[in-house]
């Protein structure tokens, strides 16, 4: 018979949030009566907000016209890809470098086949799990080695280095994950920061992948929103983004990726018409229903409803971080990202998941899920209905 990627095989059994949901299972199976509230994942739960909502039903509308009929959309309508250069990058990027897609998460699936299984990876630990669970199956990384993947390097994000790795620690002409807001910490790179990240990386000849999908929940206008805040970036950054923490598009399903037309490999050629190619192969471009979602959310009234929709659920991570808080577990994040990251020092974080289960009947996310510095942490989901967070905050004082 044929054989098994090899990469399949080296992944740790179970991806993060099928473990958990697996648990929650059997702990309803246990105990019929429990009310489980869910903090755990980091799926939106609030409705479309009604001027974008339109904006995906007309899009809906148009397609059953003659004359509003569109086939496969490529790279994306050209009118969106202006609208995000000028919404989200003071319009300093043309059509040609901004690629719609269907989310940051499949891009970065995606973004691997650029560079193939011999480029070294890093990533900030802890961190967004896909970037290290897709470069084991292209075979860049693996198999699990106890408390990480071989090949990839871990830069640690701890409270020792206020959450931002050690740059002397990037790989040479490698590829490194930077993710800001980070999920699982919520930590927020200062632009002195993303400028000497921006550095390292040109010295060491690395390109950075920076994960921007949640953006729109920073309110410190003092921070970056996008890497590409500092000019040198473009020579030497990829940035994924998308509608689903911000407009709720979660299960729609719309993101994009900007790619620079100076960034360039070691031997000179272009980045951006390789990324074209590999979307072309592979990916027949986003749904235009979603697209007309994206259209109506970059007009002042969908601005407007995307601030509200992350400003509630910012409004949820206050409240989980203040429960947390008054009980004495000291945390981080939840100000500029919808994620609270607890430290229960000495702990084991799926003892600490099960604790939290049982005693409170809330399902969390443990902190060695994102990798070996999130050992001991604990992260909290803002998203969820304010009834229900409210609820969870309550029960969380079963735990003092
Ligand atoms: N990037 C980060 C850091 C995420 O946390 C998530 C989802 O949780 C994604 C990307 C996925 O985004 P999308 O829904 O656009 O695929």
């Amino acid at each position: 018979m044929i054989s098994r990627n090899p990469g399949i095989a080296h992944l740790k059994a179970g991806y993060l949030f099928p473990e958990i949901a697996k648990r929650r299972a059997a702990f309803a199976k246990e105990h019929p009566e429990a009310k489980i509230i869910s903090l755990g994942v980091g799926n939106t739960t609030e409705p479309i907000l009604p001027h974008i909502n339109r904006g995906l039903m007309e899009a809906a509308r148009r397609l059953g016209t003659v004359e509003g009929y569109s086939g496969y959309s490529d790279e994306g309508l050209e009118s969106l890809r202006e609208r995000i250069s000028q919404v989200f990058y003071h319009g300093q990027f043309t059509p040609s470098e901004i690629f719609i897609s269907d989310g940051a998460k499949c891009d970065i699936g995606r973004l691997q086949l650029l560079f193939g299984a011999r480029t070294e990876v890093a990533v900030q630990d802890p961190s967004y799990p896909v970037y290290v669970d897709g470069s084991v199956l292209i075979g860049a990384a693996g198999p699990w080695s106890g408390t990480g993947y071989q090949g990839i390097r871990y830069l640690p994000c701890t409270a020792a280095n206020g959450y931002f790795p050690d740059l002397s620690l990037l790989p040479e002409k490698g590829l490194f994950y930077f993710c800001s807001p980070n999920n699982p910490t919520g930590a927020t790179a200062t632009r002195e920061q993303l400028g000497a990240l921006v550095s390292a990386a040109r010295q060491k000849g690395t390109l950075i992948v920076f994960d921007a999908a949640y953006s729109e929940y920073i309110r410190n206008s003092a921070l970056p929103k996008s890497i590409f805040e500092i000019p040198e970036a473009r020579t030497c950054a990829i940035e994924v983004n998308s509608f689903s923490k911000s407009a709720g598009f979660t299960g729609v399903r719309l993101g994009w990726t900007v790619v620079p037309q100076e960034l360039t490999y070691g031997g000179g050629e272009k980045v951006n018409a390789d990324w074209g190619r590999v979307c072309g192969t592979i990916f027949n471009g986003a749904s235009n229903i979603a697209q007309g979602g994206g259209l109506a959310a970059l007009e002042p009234e969908g601005l407007k409803e995307m601030r509200e929709l992350t400003d509630f659920y910012l409004g949820n991570a206050k409240l989980i971080r203040s429960a947390l808080q008054g009980l004495g577990i000291s945390c981080v994040g939840g100000d500029e990202s919808p994620y609270i990251w607890a430290h229960f020092p000495g702990r084991d974080s799926w003892e600490v998941f099960s604790e939290i289960l049982e005693r409170c009947q809330v399902v969390t996310t443990p902190g060695s899920g994102f990798g070996p510095a999130g050992q001991s942490f604990i992260r909290f989901s803002a998203f969820g209905h304010r009834p229900a967070v409210e609820e969870a905050c309550e029960r969380l004082s079963h735990l003092s």
